[in-house]
């Protein structure tokens, strides 16, 4: 509608009243009349004024008649005062007001005309004609008439005049002189009224076409505006947005206590969703659980957003944090409840679920707007890390979401150059030479006042926070640099995380370390552990090849604790496969024992060397030898301990060697 009318106005400026648009004339005279009322009442009282000063004329030029024509004024003047008032307070037309000021003006001029014409003053009257003139200005100037009116009640002054020049005895001189001076002013007053009018719809026009491109700029402002606050696949508020509201539920928490709560929500698997159908379908999929989400968070009278990628974010004010646990359980339900096909997922599940990790706002001394947010993050980490398709309130007395473990996260960046960080060797025994063949490489933490932080704790958290990268690579030079560039040891495992597997460069980092520290690459071997980041990424199967051309060996560690074990051994030619020592342990049993067998078969039927972990005892040392196991690692064989004491033994091997040489 608006854009039609803007058309139409320029189609108006450009042709200038050729072409008439009846809407937009409509609007004009819409818009006019309220001053052009104005201008008619107002025109009308001054009019009227001077029309009334002029009897004093009347008496000084044609006193003959002089009561007539005053008598006649005030007539005149009443009547048309009477008339306009009562239009006005009875809201009449502007049309019926100007015709009714038109009717007092010609009326006003024939009234004073008929009784004047009649009086002995012939000189002074063919004097005062001239005045007449002034009313033919006023309907054609003084007042706003439409040209219509104003032409027709100045022509009925023309006319009159021209009456009057034939009633009255005049020269013809005089009648030639008057009656051109008449018709002069009448064309030349009506010229005027003409343009004039003309202009006035111009600048009606000017302004109308203003306007509109004035509200077609605000309008496309707002839409712009919409759209920089909009993810543009599932319409939902994008971060930017999201973000801003964040900050208005933060203001209110801080100012008058209203309480709520952050839900970060993560769809699991995604990227694997992304590989397998597409990604239209994944796109599909995102807007499938973004408007089930919209839809069921309206109830709770909550805010959306995406996040990012595959993630969502829900904000809810509410009183207690048992009822954000909630929505974040309704949330992952909602999802689950779409069935949405997810066939190739690891972890038994086909469907589409999501992860949820909610916080909720909670008294903290200078505690920042992002903290909520931070919180939230753990707790859907900790959702991850519980097996994903599950919700997770933050638990300020969780150590792995604490804030020790922020503390822990401040350690981490200065661990390296604060020498916290240390690195400690356990062996792995070869069962049937009954050597140390290699060590495990692992690290320990130490806090600031010496109290160590066990590997369980920091680890989690240095892969949060990226900061395994560096500890990696700190890790794989120190092993290179402590046992292996002297050959104190044969073979180094060092544990790797996947995340660092992901990372571009790493297998170049690795090259780089060994060609600094002269260390073949045979000499070391990854364990890879199922961690967080279970998916099977095409960098981390690119990176294991890469790393495998360096001549490090992968094994694979803590073999059947997670899911993801069994696709993997599928995915990569392992050298070793480390079997848990849970499953040792729980050998007490018979059918423990036929699981830890039944392992042993799978694996080795698949060619790899086998190494159990957590042998602590004779007989469990006896069970390996029976069940003809490569390597064993435990307390058994030897507990952890800093590379000084391998280094010792080392030193120690080489001189009795050396005592039986001279011997
Ligand atoms: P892991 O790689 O499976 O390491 C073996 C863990 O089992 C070590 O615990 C070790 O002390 C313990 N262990 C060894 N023998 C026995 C035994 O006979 N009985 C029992 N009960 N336990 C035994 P730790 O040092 O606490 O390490 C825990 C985990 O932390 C490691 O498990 C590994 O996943 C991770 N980790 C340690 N160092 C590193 C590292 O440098 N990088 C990465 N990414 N992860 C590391
Ligand atoms: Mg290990
Ligand atoms: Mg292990």
């Amino acid at each position: 509608m608006t854009q039609t009318m803007a058309d139409m106005v320029e189609d108006e400026v450009l042709q200038q009243f050729e072409e008439t648009s009846l809407e937009v004339r409509e609007l004009y005279r819409e818009e006019g009349e309220q001053a052009r009322r104005k201008a008619a009442r107002q025109g009308l009282w001054l009019a009227i004024a001077v029309y009334l000063q002029f009897s004093v004329i009347d008496i000084l030029l044609i006193p003959d008649v002089a009561a007539y024509t005053i008598a006649a004024r005030f007539a005149v003047s009443v009547t048309a005062l009477a008339v306009v008032e009562i239009q006005h307070r009875m809201n009449f037309r502007t049309e019926s007001v100007e015709l009714a000021c038109a009717a007092a003006l010609v009326s006003g001029y024939v009234g004073w005309l008929v009784p004047a014409i009649m009086t002995g003053y012939a000189q002074n009257f063919s004097y005062f004609m001239i005045f007449g003139a002034i009313f033919m200005m006023g309907a054609n100037l003084f007042f706003r008439f439409q040209f219509l009116l104003s032409i027709v009640s100045s022509g009925i002054v023309l006319m009159a005049f021209f009456v009057a020049l034939y009633l009255f005895p005049a020269t013809g001189s005089y009648q030639i002189a008057m009656g051109t001076f008449y018709v002069s002013c009448f064309t030349f007053t009506s010229y005027v009224n003409w343009k004039l009018n003309e202009e006035r719809y111009n600048v009606f026009l000017n302004a109308l076409e203003a306007k509109i491109q004035h509200n077609e700029a605000t309008e496309r402002g707002k839409a712009l505006l919409r759209l920089s606050r909009t993810d543009p696949l599932t319409g939902l508020e994008n971060r930017r947005a999201i973000d801003e509201k964040l900050r208005d539920y933060w203001s209110d928490w801080q100012k008058v206590g209203t309480s709520f709560g952050a839900i970060l929500i993560d769809v699991d698997f995604f990227k694997k969703f992304n590989d397998c159908y597409g990604h239209q379908e994944g796109d599909r999929c995102l807007i499938h659980v973004a408007n089930a989400l919209s839809e069921m968070i309206k109830q709770y009278n909550g805010s959306i957003g995406r996040y990012g990628g595959e993630e969502f974010i829900v904000l809810a004010r509410m009183e207690t944090k048992e009822q954000i646990l909630n929505i974040a359980e309704a949330i992952c339900s909602t999802v689950e409840n779409l069935a949405l096909t997810h066939e190739l997922r690891r972890d038994g599940v086909s469907i589409v679920t999501v992860s949820v990790g909610a916080a909720f706002t909670r008294t903290q001394t200078g505690a920042k707007l992002e903290k909520i947010i931070h919180e939230a993050d753990r707790a859907l980490y900790l959702a991850k890390a519980g097996g994903r398709n599950c919700a997770r309130l933050f638990d300020p007395t969780d150590p792995q979401s604490s804030d020790e473990s922020e503390n822990i996260a401040a350690l981490l960046k200065i661990a390296i150059g604060q020498n916290l960080v240390s690195l400690v060797y356990q062996p792995i025994q070869d069962v049937k030479s009954d050597r140390v063949e290699a060590v495990e490489a692992l690290m320990r933490l130490k806090m600031l006042d010496g109290t160590s932080v066990p590997p369980s704790l920091f680890i989690p958290v240095a892969e949060r926070t990226g900061a395994i990268l560096e500890l990696g690579r700190w890790a794989i030079r120190t092993v290179c640099a402590e046992l292996l560039a002297d050959d104190h040891v044969r073979v180094v495992s060092v544990n790797v995380s996947p995340i660092q597997l992901k990372t571009p460069g790493f297998a170049t980092s690795v090259a780089t370390i060994l060609g600094e520290t002269g260390v073949a690459g045979s000499r070391l071997a990854f364990e890879i552990t199922e961690g967080l980041e279970m998916e099977m990424h095409s960098d981390i199967l690119r990176c294991i090849s890469d790393l495998k051309l360096l001549g490090i060996k992968i094994w694979l560690d803590d073999f059947g604790t997670g899911f993801a074990g069994l696709s993997w051994l599928r995915l990569i030619d392992f050298d070793t496969v480390k079997i848990d020592r849970s499953f040792l342990h729980d050998c007490s049993s018979p059918s423990g024992k036929a699981m830890l067998q039944d392992i042993i078969t799978l694996v080795r039927n698949r060619g790899h060397k086998i190494l159990v972990e957590g042998v602590e005892t004779d007989e469990q040392m006896a069970l390996m030898r029976e069940f003809g196991i490569d390597k064993i690692q435990g307390f058994h064989v030897g507990r952890p301990a800093p590379a000084v004491s391998f280094q010792a033994k080392r030193a120690m091997r080489k001189r009795s060697f050396a005592v039986l040489k001279s011997a």
